[in-house]
């Protein structure tokens, strides 16, 4: 067991539906704590940056539209292998194959607008953080 931050998104499709605070319990309740939030509106130039490992994908310019589309949630979410563990709180990409009670078979809306973005390994977790907190900003 190790002790690890990564880094949350909850999308537009969640913001819109005013989902933050259940989705913030899914975390709390799966072990995680939440030590860096903020609500921001991503700029496209962001979004891009964001998801540049996406850009030959066939949905990318989807990805990005929908990104855009309406306030996020950036967190840092600590705990014991906080980058599994919030993985499989998530649940699937598509959440029709989500676990049940994950936060994608409950609320995410299609595979594209799926509530939540996490990072998938300890190098992306560090990339990801450092690309919208500044150290000073996480308290953990
Ligand atoms: P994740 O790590 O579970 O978020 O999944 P991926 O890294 O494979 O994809 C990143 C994000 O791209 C997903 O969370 C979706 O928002 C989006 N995405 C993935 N596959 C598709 C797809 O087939 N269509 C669309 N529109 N979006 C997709």
């Amino acid at each position: 067991m190790v002790l690890e931050r990564t880094f949350s998104i909850i999308k537009p499709d969640a913001t819109r539906r005013n989902l933050t605070g259940k989705i913030i319990a899914k975390f709390e309740e799966g072990g995680l704590r939440v030590v860096a939030s903020k609500r921001i509106h991503m700029t496209r130039k962001q979004a891009e940056g964001f998801y540049a490992v996406h850009k030959d994908r066939p949905f990318f310019g989807e990805l990005v539209d929908f990104m855009i589309s309406g306030p996020v949630v950036v967190q840092v979410l600590e705990g014991q292998n906080a980058i599994a563990r919030n993985r499989e709180i998530m649940g699937a990409t598509d959440p029709k194959k989500a676990a049940p009670g994950s936060i994608r078979a409950e609320f995410a809306e299609s595979i594209g607008e799926n509530s939540v973005h996490g990072s998938d390994a300890p190098e992306t977790a560090k990339d990801e953080i450092a690309f919208f907190f500044a150290g000073s900003d996480i308290v953990g």
